[in-house]
């Protein structure tokens, strides 16, 4: 069975607008942003909106939702101001995200910005501690995404997001969505066969197979172990259309949505490309 393949759609016009560009492309799933993902502050979720958007999505063909959190967001800043600032946006967002019925949410871990990785996992655990507390028992998850690791961004080692999970007093509102961009980018050979072995068997090994809870399907601009986050179209980066035929045909994979986030280019038709490439590389039948 092929896993639900999606993109990441533009909320533009109203989070429902998002839900008729998911079906305009045939998507099984969809990402999108609960809030304008470069400011800090967005005006509370309406009742309409949100009621909107629950009945867009019930009344389309579309089933996993997931979002993806702010950019600003760093769970590891060393400045307290904008450590709170980051605490209270993903508050805000796991109640967004709750209120319109999208069960998972994408945050990166943070920068360490210099005090070191050890002490910036730690800080990232730490502050989903605080976050988790401060919403007592809202419904929506975190899904901790492995990077490419530039700069001083941590996660970009899958034991790193496991080192995370494992000092949280919260593991069990945490998992995981892998990006083959930024695990390339990252280091790890997903260009080819024993490499993407090796990679599910470290998934199994250290977060487990049950965390992956999304995965990210995006070439990559940069080569391997670049430390660049740059996605390209698929096929058209460092990668190959290997990975993505691999992935695809995965039964350890099978549940899991896929997601998009690659270049929609000058004619906004990119989605529509790279999801054509995915029903052509998905195993017959399926
Ligand atoms: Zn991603």
């Amino acid at each position: 069975m092929t896993p639900p393949l999606g993109a990441h759609v533009s909320a533009a016009g109203g989070l429902a607008r998002a839900i008729e560009r998911g079906v305009a492309l045939g998507c099984d799933a969809l990402q999108v942003f609960v809030k304008n993902a470069s400011q800090w502050r967005a005006k509370p979720v309406a009742g309409a909106e949100a009621e909107a958007f629950r009945a867009a999505h019930a009344a389309s063909p579309i089933g996993p939702l997931v979002a993806h959190a702010a950019y600003l967001i760093n769970l590891a800043a060393p400045d307290p101001e904008i450590l709170a600032k980051s605490r209270a946006a993903l508050a805000d967002e796991l109640e967004r995200c709750a209120r319109f019925g999208v069960p998972a949410l994408v945050v990166h871990p943070g920068a360490h910005l210099g005090r070191g990785e050890e002490a910036g996992l730690a800080a990232v655990a730490e502050s989903l501690d605080a976050v988790y507390a401060a919403l007592g028992d809202c419904p929506t998850r975190t899904l901790l995404e492995l990077t490419a690791g530039q700069g001083s961004v941590l996660g970009r080692r899958l034991a790193d997001l496991e080192a995370i999970r494992a000092r949280s007093g919260v593991r069990d509102r945490l998992g995981v969505c892998l990006d083959t961009c930024h695990a390339f980018a990252a280091g790890y050979p997903l260009d080819r066969e024993p490499g993407y072995e090796e990679f599910l068997a470290e998934v199994e090994a250290t977060v487990g197979l049950s965390a992956v809870e999304c995965v990210h399907l995006n070439d990559s601009v940069g080569e391997r172990g670049s430390r660049k986050d740059r996605h390209a179209n698929l096929g058209e980066g460092r990668i190959g259309l290997g990975l993505f035929e691999r992935l695809l045909a995965d039964a350890r994979l099978a549940g899991v949505p896929m997601i998009l986030e690659t270049p929609i280019g000058e004619d906004e038709q990119g989605h529509a490309r790279d999801l054509a490439i995915l029903r052509r590389l998905a195993p017959a039948g399926s």
